[in-house]
């Protein structure tokens, strides 16, 4: 990881971004909070005061009701002086009590008190009321009383005075002392004062003139008005305190009243003042809430802006760069943009970019350059010729790339049981290595997985350095066989750094390795199937045309080293009749174990080879000159003494062999010292089977070819 600036990292960026984010929205929160929890105080309150307030306008509509009521009950009392409504009033004052607000007790007592004082000046009221009537009763009674014992004439004068006059009285008494205000019943005493002396003339101009016995009755009548005018100046006065009394009672009412009224109105106005301070609160915190918004939509958009310059728009830059990379990677070439070009794209963007997206580019970078060598590498062994060459190719990538200095590379050996190395660093470690003639014996072979002494010290009992190595072995797996091994060797006291740099390398090396398996295996099939094409199946001998491919080669090699080569046509006696009598199986085993016999006879760097049928040719190189021949006898008598086991028999059989050697002269052509074996053969045969004949001149004149 490159050593970056921790505010320039992308990382670095983002954390300082969510720490400031962070912090904004928890002030903001917080502060909100207990914005929040003011407010809601503030609403618990009114809506408390509101219910308060509500109670106490209905206590006060109660008492406003039952004041009202008294004062209509009191007019009606005072017109019908009924006992039934004196006791509605004194019921709603009663129940004012509860209702009134408080202080006002005083002032509910002296009205219970006066509403009393009423009472009693009502019944005197009555009463006296009472005196009156009696007192007109008494004017009739004296005028009826005397009537008949008055003369005539005084009679008629006197009914029209005192009728005049009574009626006067009732018509002034009712209208004023009765029913009138004070000022009317003040001005009604004076009228009945002036009717009464009005009166009181009349009888004495009417008396003036009577005999004394006559003067009496109307002394009778005029006490009678004297009577009635006591009782209504009584009744008057009663009136008037009575009306005293109805104005203090509706005086106190009326107080009353204004108390209810101020009471409701002050606390409409604390409540109206808490609405307010509410309101202003609600006003605040919604101003607080739009103001929050807007900041919190600044801060998204800051917050977007950021990501978007920092990570969206690299992003961008660097998926583009990308897609660029894909398609040099697949191959597609853009007119005007080289691969190089691209790379240098992506060098600079890293060098710009001192982030983890840096990071992430320089990662691909890395791995870029290690694909292109891995294909480079891949494209080169696909070139190689040999398996060889493959392997030293992939321990020079070892060697030089990945600075493992010390491997062997086993193979295992095509279509044999053993396993060799091919490739050992350094060189001299060959000596000291095991052999594998049982392939299986080495792990990693046998377990196709990586065996390792990290995990278990003595894991392979066939690995030599147990005490001062370490050792790595990585199977080579094609097709579901393990075609070889390699073994990475580590010192044992490699300190822990270098160890886990020697493991990345040991992984990369694996890439490389993986590289080689799919082209080691198509080398592997080429040589099956050109083995398959140059060797007789059946005796495993180099066919006829391997032959013809080496044969050039072959005369290259002799005529450089001026040796000679002996040329032995040689030809089964007769075979036709072991087919015929034991089989063919039966002729297939001892073609078979003839070829053993003849390569056996001959030396290791001889050719024995199938030419065809029961035809087999022997090519006896850097032959001594004349020894051909003696070679072919010995070959021809191990032929004769073996005894050839085929169908549980022993079947005896004799060789004929046609010799020559080549070159006979400077330009002799390789087929023609062939065709004259072939000659020889036939005169072998001819001249009687199981022997050797050398080729000379004649025969080829004497020959039919
Ligand atoms: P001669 O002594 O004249 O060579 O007699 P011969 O019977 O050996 O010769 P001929 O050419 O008449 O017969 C060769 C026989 O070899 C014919 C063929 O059936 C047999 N033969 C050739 N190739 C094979 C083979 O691969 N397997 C078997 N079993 N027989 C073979
Ligand atoms: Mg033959
Ligand atoms: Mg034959």
């Amino acid at each position: 990881m490159r050593k970056t600036n921790f505010i320039r990292t992308l990382q670095g960026r983002m954390r300082g971004l969510i720490i400031f984010s962070v912090a904004i929205v928890v002030l903001v929160a917080g502060f909100g909070s207990w914005k929040i929890r003011q407010f809601y105080n503030y609403y618990v309150d009114i809506q408390k005061s509101s219910v308060q307030l509500q109670q106490n306008l209905q206590q006060n509509f109660d008492a406003s009701r039952l004041l009202g009521s008294i004062h209509s009950n009191l007019r009606l009392y005072m017109q019908s002086a009924e006992d039934s409504v004196l006791l509605s009033i004194r019921s709603d004052a009663q129940t004012l009590r509860k209702t009134l607000p408080e202080g006002l007790a005083k002032e509910l007592a002296h009205l219970q008190k006066i509403i009393d004082v009423l009472s009693i000046r009502m019944k005197s009221l009555q009463e006296n009321n009472g005196r009156v009537f009696d007192a007109e009763k008494m004017i009739s009674r004296a005028l009826g009383m005397n009537l008949q014992k008055i003369p005539k004439d005084l009679a008629y004068k006197l009914i029209p005075i005192v009728s005049k006059a009574k009626s006067r009285y009732q018509e002034i008494y009712v209208s004023t002392v009765m029913s009138g205000r004070i000022a009317q019943i003040k001005s009604g005493q004076a009228e009945i004062a002036s009717c009464l002396a009005g009166v009181e003339d009349d009888l004495n101009l009417l008396s003036s003139n009577l005999p004394d016995s006559e003067k009496e009755i109307l002394q009778g009548v005029q006490d009678a008005f004297y009577a009635l005018d006591e009782a209504s100046s009584t009744v008057a006065a009663i009136r008037l305190v009575t009306m005293e009394t109805e104005r203090e009672i509706i005086t106190t009412v009326d107080l009353l009243k204004n108390a209810v009224a101020e009471d409701s109105l002050s606390k409409n106005e604390s409540s109206f003042t808490l609405m307010q301070e509410g309101m202003a609160i609600a006003q605040k915190n919604i101003l607080f809430l739009v103001v929050t918004l807007i900041f919190l939509a600044m801060l998204f958009t800051l917050t977007s802006l950021i990501i978007s310059k920092h990570m969206i728009a690299p992003l961008v830059d660097f998926v583009a760069l990308l897609r660029n990379l894909g398609r040099m990677m697949a191959g597609q070439h853009e007119s005007g943009s080289s691969d190089v070009a691209r790379m240098n794209e992506l060098s600079s963007f890293i060098r710009d970019r001192r982030d983890e997206i840096g990071e992430v580019a320089l990662a691909i970078k890395d791995m870029l350059i290690n694909m292109q060598s891995i294909s480079f590498f891949r494209k080169t062994i696909e070139a190689d010729e040999s398996t060889r060459e493959i392997y030293a190719r992939l321990a020079r990538i070892f060697i030089e790339k990945l600075g493992l200095n010390q491997f062997v590379i086993y193979q295992k050996l095509r279509g044999q049981d053993s396993m060799e190395h091919v490739f050992s660093n350094p060189p001299e470690l060959k000596d000291d290595l095991p052999e594998f003639s049982m392939a299986n014996n080495c792990r990693a072979k046998r377990t196709g997985a990586v065996v390792t002494s990290y995990d278990d010290q003595y894991i392979c009992n066939m690995f030599p350095f147990q005490d001062c190595l370490d050792h790595y072995c990585i199977p080579m797996i094609v097709g579901g066989h393990v075609i070889g091994v390699v073994q990475f060797l580590f010192t044992k006291d490699m300190p822990e750094a270098e160890k886990s740099t020697a493991r990345d390398h040991i992984a990369e090396a694996q890439n490389f390795i993986a590289e080689t398996l799919p082209v080691l295996q198509s080398k592997h099939l080429a040589a099956e199937l050109e083995e398959m094409a140059t060797k007789d199946q059946l005796t495993g001998l180099f066919n006829r045309r391997y032959l013809e491919s080496t044969l050039d080669q072959m005369v290259a090699g002799v005529r450089r080293r001026g040796t000679n080569l002996g040329v032995l046509m040689c030809d089964l006696d007769f075979f036709k009749q072991v087919n015929d009598k034991y089989g063919h199986d039966a002729g297939d085993a001892v073609l078979m174990q003839l070829a053993q016999v003849l390569l056996n006879t001959v030396r290791n760097s001889d050719w024995v080879i199938r030419f065809g049928g029961e035809e087999f040719i022997i090519m006896l190189m850097d032959c001594e000159k004349g020894k051909a021949c003696e070679i072919a006898e010995n070959v021809r008598q191990a032929v004769e003494n073996y005894k050839f086991q085929a169908s549980g028999q022993v079947i005896k059989k004799t060789t004929s062999i046609g010799v020559t050697e080549f070159p006979a002269s400077e330009n002799q052509g390789i087929w023609e010292a062939i065709k004259f074996a072939d000659v020889a053969l036939y005169n072998a045969k001819e001249n009687g089977r199981n022997r050797v004949e050398v080729f000379n001149t004649a025969m080829w004149e004497d020959s039919s070819y």
